[in-house]
């Protein structure tokens, strides 16, 4: 049971924080929810990783397939 006055706060801002953000905010709309995370981007495909790396991926802001 989710109480509205609670805050959470969730560490981590890749596959499992954003889902249980997601989660969190679809139980309750109105809950304080805080994401903390140590990098500059949020909820990003870490399985693509290698692709850019290897410069498959050139662009790392656009969607592919294109
Ligand atoms: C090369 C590669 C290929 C992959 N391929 C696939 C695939 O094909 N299919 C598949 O299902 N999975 C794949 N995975 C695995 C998938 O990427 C991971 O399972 C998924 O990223 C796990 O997400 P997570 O949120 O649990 O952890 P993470 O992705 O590790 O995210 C945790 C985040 O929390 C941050 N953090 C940690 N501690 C703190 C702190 N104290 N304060 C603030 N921030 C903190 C970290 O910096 C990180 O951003 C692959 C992973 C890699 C590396």
């Amino acid at each position: 049971m989710v109480n509205e006055n609670q805050h959470l706060l969730i560490l981590g801002g890749v596959a499992a924080g954003m889902k249980a953000a997601a989660k969190a905010r679809r139980e309750s709309p109105t809950m304080k929810i805080t994401v903390v995370t140590d990098e500059s981007y949020i909820s990003y495909a870490g399985c693509g990783m290698p692709y850019f790396i290897g410069d498959v991926i050139k662009d790392s802001k656009k969607t592919y397939p294109p």
